[in-house]
């Protein structure tokens, strides 16, 4: 099912009932990014802590396993799902295998997500951990610096599980969403999702017209 679909589906929330959000920690201003930042402001995301209607869980899945501060670090030869596969590495700036660290993590994210019986993840795309539509294909650093269409490790490991994922640059998703938890919303029909963006499309060489 799309995602788009998939939004349009979920239960109309109550103050008594939020829906259950799992969301990147960074993306609600948990300073957990690599250099103790929170990779700036995700206003599309943070407006959902005014609702009553949701019930937001965070988590950082490379906090869990590597702490905050640490290296920077990407997927090399695959995606998050190879990764948890055994096909494909997660090595730091400075080359050493966080391979199994990211898949604790992982696990870690998915036990959250289990025992709060998760009905939708809000990740920030292109990280190694929580990207879901687009990471970076091996090291982001230097002339050979590339994308791939793909999920991080930890959203490839929810999106194993059944659960649906989108990004903070779903924002068409989002509005459908917002939607959902407020019926007087005004929904943004120019709204895209990230791989409807002309960038994308152009990137991986994709019909503009799609
Ligand atoms: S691992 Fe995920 S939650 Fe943590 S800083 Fe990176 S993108 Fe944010």
């Amino acid at each position: 099912m799309t995602d788009k679909l998939y939004l349009k589906a979920l239960r109309v929330p109550t103050d008594e009932d939020p829906l259950r959000i799992l969301v990147s920690a960074c993306l609600l201003g948990t300073l957990c990014g690599y250099d103790g930042s929170a990779y700036g402001e995700y206003p599309g995301v943070l407006k959902l802590l005014h609702y009553p209607t949701v019930k937001l869980i965070k988590f950082c899945p490379e906090n869990h396993s590597f702490g905050t501060p640490r290296e920077m670090c990407d997927i090399h030869g695959g995606t998050g799902f190879d990764v948890l596969d055994g096909k494909a590495k997660v090595l730091t700036e400075s080359g050493i295998d966080w391979s199994e660290g990211m898949i604790k993590a992982s696990e870690e994210m998915l036990k959250v997500a289990q025992a709060n019986d998760l009905e939708l993840a809000i990740m920030m795309d292109v990280s190694a951990a929580c990207g879901s539509q687009v990471i970076y294909d091996g090291n982001r650093f230097g002339a050979k610096k590339a994308y791939q269409i793909g999920a991080g490790v930890a959203a490839a490991q929810l999106m194993r599980a059944g659960f649906k994922v989108i990004s903070q640059r779903d924002y068409a998703s989002l509005e459908i969403l917002y939607l959902k938890i407020n019926s007087t919303h005004q929904v943004d029909t120019k709204a895209k999702d990230h791989h409807e963006t002309d960038w994308y499309k152009e990137y991986f060489k994709l019909s503009l017209s799609n």
